[in-house]
């Protein structure tokens, strides 16, 4: 996990290449509202997958294509799948700062930390990275190229030592910075997403992410400020969970706070108060004007916080 040019076990290296990971929908039930695999073709020798074609479907029969999809059957109605991308765009990565900062790659802990990360050891280059990554974020932006290579590393670093909640913190709050620095298609964006998906199979559903998440908030809110970095990002994805589990206030509700916090801790223009507020604009986008009377009214305090937070401040 540790190389992003090795295959995504246990699909081989050219499959994962034009594949991003996915997490498979529910199956079709009594319902027969829901999904289904179509077609088998460009069978991988190496790994052995093949792509099909996912239609969702209505009373079992197919109504509209989803997707393409790499699958490897795992026995019984079992597989796991990648979606299949089409030819990659080429974007233009923005150049980093460290060209500007000759110190940061020289800085002991930062050669440490490649140290063992190069060894396969990302608990231990883990603090390393964590501090060097206190040390870029002082001087450069939080979305400069250089500081987001080092925040991928802590958040993998996290991950390997089994802290899901605040790996998928961290990836939630540093994939769309990912994608803006870097383009979607980008090795780090990629790893990114391979990462978060990981922790949310380990994790296993919106559910027990929102609980975990729920109790690192808890632990962050005894031990930090309420302007803490730590804080902001791990309530900001107890927000998400929330959200994904249907909580549409409880969720709003969490985010606003973060919004409020980080605008007053970082400023409106600081890279991660933009993510945390693309966040809230699109959960009160899920709520509409309809819905439950508790949701639509989380929902408009929030709108009124995102409207102060757009309109230019008197002194
Ligand atoms: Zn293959």
């Amino acid at each position: 996990m540790n190389d992003e040019r090795r295959g995504v076990y246990p699909f081989c290296a050219p499959c994962t290449a034009s594949s991003i990971a996915w997490r498979p929908p529910d199956e079709a039930g009594a319902t027969g509202i829901g999904s289904r695999f179509y077609g088998h073709r460009d069978v991988c020798e190496d790994c052995g997958s093949s792509i099909r074609t996912l239609y969702s479907t209505y009373l079992w029969i197919p109504v509209a294509k989803i997707g393409r999809f790499r699958i490897i059957p795992t026995g019984g109605r079992g597989y796991i799948g990648r979606k299949v991308v089409d030819r990659p765009v080429q974007t233009v990565v923005r150049q980093d700062a460290v060209s500007a900062h000759p110190e940061l790659d020289g800085d002991p802990a930062y050669q440490q930390a490649e140290a063992y990360w190069r060894d396969s050891e990302p608990g231990r280059a883990l603090p390393f990275y964590q501090s060097a990554l206190t040390d870029r974020e002082k001087r450069l932006p939080a979305d400069d190229p250089a500081t987001l290579r080092v925040r991928l590393r802590v958040a993998q670093g996290l991950l390997a030592t089994a802290n899901y909640g605040r790996a998928i913190a961290w990836f939630e709050l540093m994939t769309p910075q990912l994608v803006e620095v870097f383009g979607p298609n980008h090795e780090l964006t990629r790893a990114a997403t391979e990462a978060v998906t990981g922790a949310r199979l380990m994790v296993g559903g919106p559910r027990s992410e929102a609980k975990l998440l729920a109790n690192i908030v808890a632990v962050d809110e005894q031990d930090l400020d309420r302007y803490d970095a730590q804080l902001l990002r791990d309530r900001a994805a107890l927000g998400r969970a929330l959200m994904a589990c249907g909580e549409i206030a409880d969720a709003i509700e969490a985010l606003t706070q973060v919004v409020d916090d980080s605008m007053q801790a970082l400023g409106a223009s600081h890279p991660d108060a933009v993510v945390y507020r693309t966040a809230l604009v699109d959960a009160c986008h899920v709520t509409g004007t309809r819905g439950r009377k508790r949701d639509v009214q989380a929902a408009e305090a929030a709108r009124r916080l995102l409207n102060d937070a757009s309109a230019p401040r008197g002194t």
